[in-house]
C-alpha cells in the first residue's frame, strides 16, 4: 500500500497491517470499505501505541533514538518467530535490502506469499488480487 504508507516507515507499516489483518500485497484501491475502515483504525491505534511506548521510555528527555526496529514489535524483524496474535511463524518477503514481515494466518488466509510476489508488484504495480499472485505459482 505505497500510497497510504509512503510517509510511514516500513517497520510500522508491517505492524499496522498485522493489526488490521490485511495482506501486504493488496493495492489500496482494491480495499473494501470494511478493510479501509480497519486500516484507518489500525494506523491510528498502532502509531499511538508506539508513540506512547517511546514516550514512556524517554520520559522528559528528547527521543534521540527512534529506530525503525523495536524489539517489542509484533512481526517486523521477527521472521520465523511466533506471531503475537496467533502464534504462527512470522513470514517475510525480501526485496533489495528490505523486507516485509507478515503473518500468513492473520493476514493472508493462512497462505504464504512468494518472495518474488513483492518484487513483481514493485515492478508492475500492485497485483489486483491474491488470486492473480497465486495464478502462476
Ligand atoms: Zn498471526
Amino acid at each position: 500500500m505505497p500510497a497510504i504508507f509512503s510517509g510511514i516507515g516500513n517497520a510500522y507499516s508491517d505492524e499496522i497491517l498485522l493489526h488490521a489483518k490485511l495482506t501486504p500485497v493488496k493495492r489500496a484501491g482494491q480495499l473494501s470499505d470494511d478493510e479501509i475502515e480497519r486500516l484507518y483504525h489500525s494506523v491510528q491505534a498502532t502509531l499511538i501505541d508506539y508513540a506512547d511506548r517511546i514516550r514512556a521510555e524517554v520520559g522528559d528527555g528528547f527521543p534521540t533514538k527512534v529506530t525503525a526496529f523495536r524489539p517489542d514489535m509484533g512481526v517486523h524483524g521477527k521472521f520465523n518467530e511466533p506471531c503475537p496474535v496467533c502464534g504462527s511463524p512470522v513470514q517475510r518477503i525480501v526485496y533489495a535490502s528490505n523486507e516485509v514481515n507478515y503473518c500468513a494466518t492473520c493476514q493472508n488466509g493462512g497462505k504464504r506469499l512468494a518472495d518474488r510476489s513483492l518484487s513483481r508488484l514493485l515492478k508492475d504495480d500492485w497485483p489486483r488480487t491474491i488470486e492473480e499472485l497465486d495464478g502462476d505459482e
